[in-house]
């Protein structure tokens, strides 16, 4: 019973994440969609008065029919372009704006039908003088290869052109035999399309879940590389950049900051009483005692070993000491779990300002020379390292 209860909890969880992943992939689409929308628009633009001017100066028509025709041709494609310049404008002020998710779902869903409107109006214009259904597919292939749909919605609306197509054909009253052609290709069309729409869709979804697959990776490394493994603290890595920053503002005399480097004293005989397992368990529950005594505004930094260092940004060194101290006696009060005792342990503490002339390789070595002052007169004590002016 419990089994089949945690596989359904894992198959809803699933199921939760995977509606999650397609959510947030169907806002990058509908995004792209309309970063696409405004790149294609103006050639789109171009095309379509290319094709109105194209009928207006070069097509004679014959016939009252073929008048219609040109004409309806003209008025449609002239439509269009003027369309294609209010997408590209809309589109780019909306991305330049960043427009909300809701209305860039409607504009593309507009875009969309405003194109296959046309398509389908043009072919049929055209049925009155050929059997032309270029326009239709022309307008459908635009649909789904430029713009980023998710299947079921790209078949919908494909379904939902083929109807009006074949409603059209209807009323138009053509001979059955191009009825029936004409049915069968506008068909063949509208797979095509669905066919496109789900191919492009699931590269869409393999590109985005590939994108957001490195990121994660690269989070991680970058994790890796920063932190510490054992306590989850930042590195010396990690200080040795955010240092520089800090030695620049103080430089520019814009604030006051010291470092404080600790060490746990006779840390060796922990580990030789209760072996290095417990000792890594007696570092972490360190760590702990001592960030919940930070500021947010404090780094806290494991230099390697039993060693540490907190940069103390925006404080004077008389500030300083008195956290460093408070550091010091709630370490020593503390009752550190080994094994099944419970154990004291003491640390040594050098402090120092940063003078602003410290380079990355040096700076902290005024506070590790104060620190070995501490561990030479006695340990479980604090030195500071004054500037002699
Ligand atoms: P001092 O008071 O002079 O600092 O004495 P100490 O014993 O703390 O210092 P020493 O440098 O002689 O030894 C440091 C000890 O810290 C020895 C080493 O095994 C231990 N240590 C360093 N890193 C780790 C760690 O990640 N886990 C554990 N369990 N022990 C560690
Ligand atoms: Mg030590
Ligand atoms: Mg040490």
């Amino acid at each position: 019973m419990d089994k089949v209860k945690l596989r359904w909890r894992f198959l809803r969880r699933k199921l939760l994440i995977n509606i999650a992943t397609n959510r947030e992939i169907s806002e990058r689409a509908v995004r792209e969609s309309i970063k696409r929308i405004s790149t294609t628009a103006p050639h789109l633009a171009i095309a379509t008065m290319l094709v109105a001017l194209s009928f207006l100066l070069f097509v004679n028509p014959a016939t009252d029919t073929e008048q219609t025709w040109r004409n309806g041709i003209i008025f449609v494609n002239s439509l269009s372009s003027i369309g294609c310049v209010f997408s590209a404008l809309i589109s780019r002020r909306a991305i330049k704006k960043k427009y909300s998710l809701r209305f860039m779902n409607n504009f593309l869903n507009l875009v969309i039908a405003f194109v296959l409107i046309t398509g389908l109006a043009i072919t049929m214009i055209d049925q009155s003088v050929m059997t032309n259904l270029t326009p239709m597919m022309i307008s459908i292939t635009i649909v789904s290869t430029l713009y980023f749909q998710r299947p079921l919605r790209g078949i919908i609306t494909f379904l939902v052109v083929y109807i009006l197509f074949f409603l059209g054909m209807i009323l138009l009253n053509v001979s059955p035999h191009i009825l029936s052609s004409s049915l069968v290709n506008g068909m063949v069309i509208t797979f095509v399309g669905c066919a496109l729409t789900i191919v492009n869709w699931a590269n869409f979804r393999r590109s985005e879940l590939q994108e957001r697959k490195i990121l994660e990776q690269q989070a991680v490394l970058e994790r890796m590389a920063y932190h510490d493994p054992l306590t989850k603290l930042p590195n010396r890595r990690f200080l040795d950049e955010l240092i520089k920053n800090e030695v620049a503002k103080v430089r520019r005399g814009q604030t006051h900051s010291c470092l404080i480097v600790l060490d746990i004293d006779d840390f060796k005989l922990v580990n030789d009483t209760y072996g290095h397992p417990t000792g890594d368990e007696v570092l972490k529950e360190f760590v702990e005692v001592v960030d919940k005594l930070m500021r947010a505004s404090d780094t806290f930094v494991r230099l390697g070993g039993e060693e540490f260092l907190i940069l103390v940004p925006d404080s004077s060194l008389d500030a300083t000491l008195i956290f460093a101290d408070r550091l010091r006696q709630e370490v020593a009060r503390h009752r550190f779990t080994a094994n099944d005792d419970k154990i004291t342990i003491t640390i040594s503490i050098g402090v120092a300002s940063l003078n602003g002339v410290e380079t990355s390789s040096d700076y902290y070595s005024n506070a590790d020379r104060a620190l070995y002052r501490a561990k030479n007169k006695g340990k479980n004590r604090i030195e500071v390292h004054r500037e002699i002016s």
